[in-house]
């Protein structure tokens, strides 16, 4: 795998460059506000990207943005929740990019807003399906690979909600909480192989899915992001850039030793949340 480092003199706006060149990264749910961002990131640092979503007119916006900055890019328009499509995004990432060191499991949905006394089957299952099966559909197809090429860098998005109930997000809550498992055991299963297999647990991060369930919680999209946004300590949103950020930490080998963990990218919410899992 490329040695990655963090150059403390090569900076780009008040965030250190972490040097990517010379690495590859797939990335799903890449139309959207964390996977946008994490695409400009990795292309920022170096890396030559795979972008991958099922939105094909905002995948293809992405990619044009990426190509912008010069870097190497390509894409393939895919549901996750499909073994052939996985297969096949996984298989276009390899035939453009060569290898893949780093993969950002990324894509997900909110869900439906219910109590579990009210679910909708229907919606359970569809979240369960993107949320839950897609990320193993991810690791399934990505994970041989990487054991193939002798090394790899996985970060499964998960949430606050993989470690806290959420009441009115059933399907969310326990899709998540399956990420953070499936996390845990497969950081187990391919730590000798030189596979690090880490998650990112956003707060809450102004994109298109927050701002969608800010109006479901108040009818104004305004005051239910404020609302949203003090939960955590330091009271406010958080940045799709900020969760990125920590994503090329952990694919980085400067995040050598860290594996199997979720790691809060949420103001501290969860540090303060009343703990209901354990
Ligand atoms: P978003 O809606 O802006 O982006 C999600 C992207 O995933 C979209 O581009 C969408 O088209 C894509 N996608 C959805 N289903 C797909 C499928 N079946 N196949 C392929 N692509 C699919 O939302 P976001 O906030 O950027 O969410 C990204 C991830 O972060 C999700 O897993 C979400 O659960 C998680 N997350 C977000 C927040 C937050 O506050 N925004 C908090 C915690 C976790």
């Amino acid at each position: 795998m490329s040695t990655l480092h963090i150059d403390p003199g090569d900076r780009r706006g008040d965030y250190p460059l972490m040097n990517l060149a010379d690495s590859t990264a797939l990335i799903t749910g890449a139309a959207g506000g964390i996977g946008r961002a994490a695409a400009l990131r990795f292309a920022a640092a170096g890396a030559a990207v795979h972008l991958v979503d099922r939105d094909a007119g905002a995948l293809s916006r992405v990619e044009a943005e990426v190509r912008d900055t010069g870097a190497a890019v390509s894409s393939t328009v895919a549901d996750v929740t499909e073994p052939s499509e996985v297969a096949g995004f996984v298989q276009d990432a390899r035939r453009h990019r060569g290898r893949i060191d780093a993969f950002f499991n990324n894509a997900g949905i909110e869900g439906p807003v219910a109590d579990l006394a009210e679910y909708p089957i229907e919606g359970f299952d569809r979240v369960m399906a993107v949320n839950a099966r897609g990320v193993f559909l991810g690791l399934r197809h990505v994970l041989p690979v990487m054991l193939a090429q002798g090394g790899g860098a996985i970060v499964n998005t998960g949430s606050l909600a993989s470690e806290r109930g959420l009441p009115g997000s059933g399907a969310y809550n326990a899709s998540k909480h399956a990420v953070l498992g499936l996390t845990r055991t497969a950081a187990a299963e391919v730590a000798r192989d030189n596979v690090r297999v880490n998650a990112v647990l956003p707060g809450m991060i102004d994109t298109r899915m927050l701002r969608s369930l800010a109006f479901e919680l108040s009818g104004d999209v305004e005051a239910g992001l404020r609302f949203m946004g003090s939960v955590a300590p330091q009271a406010r949103t958080g940045d799709a850039d900020e969760v990125a950020a920590v994503v090329i930490f952990l694919c980085s080998d400067d995040a050598s030793f860290v594996n199997g963990v979720g790691w809060p990218v949420d103001g501290g919410a969860l540090a303060t949340m009343p703990n209901s899992s354990t």
